[in-house]
């Protein structure tokens, strides 16, 4: 049965729904029903208004059989008429409840990217705000929807306040190009202290490396351009590296052998700012790059899937023009992602802390029916697991020299022994039973020290294997 809309008119706000519900057709008004009260209270809740502060519509105005989702046939011949209320109602804000009434006017776009983001919007040559929000139906099933919901009508609250800005497609220009003479002289006259990465491809069979020095240029280069990657090894050595879930890309840096100084994570940092913001578990479904650049930084990134020739289950990534400029784009977001989290002061998490927390974000995604690349964490396993054992034999090698022959990187008194008696370095902290400590801070003030340093280096990494990795390992088996 038909819903008609109901409100003021013309009005500030507007709201549209999906299409009415069985008590919405029972009394003959929008959202009156259990969403609708779910709905209005958290309104009030949030933003203070009520429900006669806003006119009230549906995209689809009768209702659908089992309240089933709209079909395409359905919502373009209920578009003529959603265009003409808002000429009619001339609203300020409009707040679009639910994934088809706000691709209505945002077009195809994934709801985790625009929730609780307003946008301009010009429909017809009429401007107004759009402000999508999750359905409020789905907060009734799923906590995290409603954490997400909430966070929704809090931004709306921002917007109302003038503390938010709306949305709109980056004015800092972004270029992408396949590695020049031109980059390279580029790359080599900037300071450069951090360098975004990101490969394409598999480790059996790696085709790009992308990379961005300043946020601004994305370069690419090509896995059989061995000059290029030759130069990019020099060059990258000791410097800092930001990547997007580095798990994928350092196996096949590693077949390459591009090393760096040190490395963050903007997924493992993205992670920590959803637990700092609280925004909730679909927040954290949230944590791709893609999401996340359209997010922070209103940015617009493209699929691998999508370029032509690609074609990712027989694995062929050609080189062209599409593929190169989807590759070059990837740093520039991590690069711009990395100074939004730098800046909101989130650099002390290392890649390696994420440990529990980590562990807790891919049971959610198991939960939620997200993929997680078994693949990929086996093969970061194995890496982690070479690393140990190549660690170890330098140690071994070295605690030879001083005449232990059989040393155990794990027993602190063989630790001691090298350190205090062998090497003689003085250690200040002490254990409760008086002897010198060799813990991580005991021995922080020798990192200069090789053994020491490689010591460090060995616990980090047996760190990694026993409280992220094995646990990890053990969820998405
Ligand atoms: N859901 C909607 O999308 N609209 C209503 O009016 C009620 C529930």
């Amino acid at each position: 049965m038909r819903v008609d809309p109901d409100g003021p008119v013309p009005a500030e706000l507007a709201l549209f729904g999906e299409a009415p519900g069985f008590e919405e057709q029972q009394e003959g008004r929008g959202f009156v029903g259990k969403s609708g009260q779910h709905l209005w209270a958290m309104m009030r809740r949030f933003t203070g208004l009520n429900r006669h502060d806003f006119y009230v519509s549906n995209l689809i105005k009768d209702g659908l059989p089992k309240n089933r989702d709209p079909k395409p046939h359905e919502i373009s011949a209920a578009l003529p008429e959603f265009l003409d209320e808002l000429e009619r109602v001339r609203p300020r804000i409009v707040v679009t409840a639910g994934a088809f009434a706000t691709r209505a006017l945002l077009g195809d776009v994934p709801m985790a990217n625009v929730h609780g983001i307003p946008h301009e919007a010009n429909v017809g040559g009429q401007e107004f705000i759009v402000h999508p929000i999750y359905h409020p139906a789905a907060g009734l099933h799923n906590k995290g929807f409603l954490a997400a919901f909430a966070f929704d009508l809090g931004r709306l609250d921002s917007l109302l306040r003038g503390d938010l800005r709306p949305w709109a497609p980056s004015g800092l220009d972004a270029r992408t190009s396949w590695l020049s003479r031109d980059a390279v002289r580029l790359c080599e006259s900037l300071e450069a202290p951090v360098v975004a990465l990101d490969t394409e491809g598999w480790v059996d069979l790696p085709r790009m490396v992308n990379f961005s020095p300043d946020g601004k240029h994305g370069f690419v280069i090509r896995t059989d351009d061995a000059a290029g990657l030759d130069w990019f090894r020099r060059w990258l050595k000791k410097r800092v590296v930001a990547m997007h879930g580095g798990i994928y890309d350092l196996p096949i840096l590693r077949v390459l052998n591009v090393q760096f100084a040190e490395y963050h994570d903007t997924q493992v940092l993205g992670y920590h700012d959803i637990l700092r913001t609280g925004s909730g578990v679909l927040e954290a479904e949230s944590q791709n790059l893609g999401t996340l650049a359209y997010r922070e930084s209103n940015l617009i990134l493209g699929e691998l899937s999508d370029c032509p020739g690609v074609d990712l289950a027989s694995r062929v990534i050609p080189y062209n023009d599409q593929t190169m400029h989807y590759a070059g784009m990837d740093p520039i977001a991590t690069y711009r992602l990395f100074g939004v989290y730098a800046d909101r002061g989130l650099l002390e998490y290392q890649p390696y802390q994420i440990d529990m927390g980590q562990i807790a974000l891919v049971q959610q995604m198991v939960e939620n029916g997200l993929p997680v690349d078994t693949d990929a964490t086996l093969d970061y396993y194995a890496d982690v697991l070479g690393k140990i054992e190549d660690t170890t034999t330098e140690l071994r090698q070295m605690a030879a020299r001083f005449g232990n022959r059989d040393f155990n990187p794990g027993s602190h008194p063989q630790v001691r022994e090298i350190i205090t008696r062998k090497i003689g370095l003085r250690i200040r902290k002490r254990t409760k039973g008086g002897q010198a400590s060799t813990n991580e801070k005991a021995l922080a003030d020798h990192k200069a020290n090789p053994f020491v340093k490689r010591l460090q280096d060995y616990r980090e990494l047996d760190k990694l294997r026993g409280t992220y990795l094995r646990p990890l390992l053990a969820e998405v088996s």
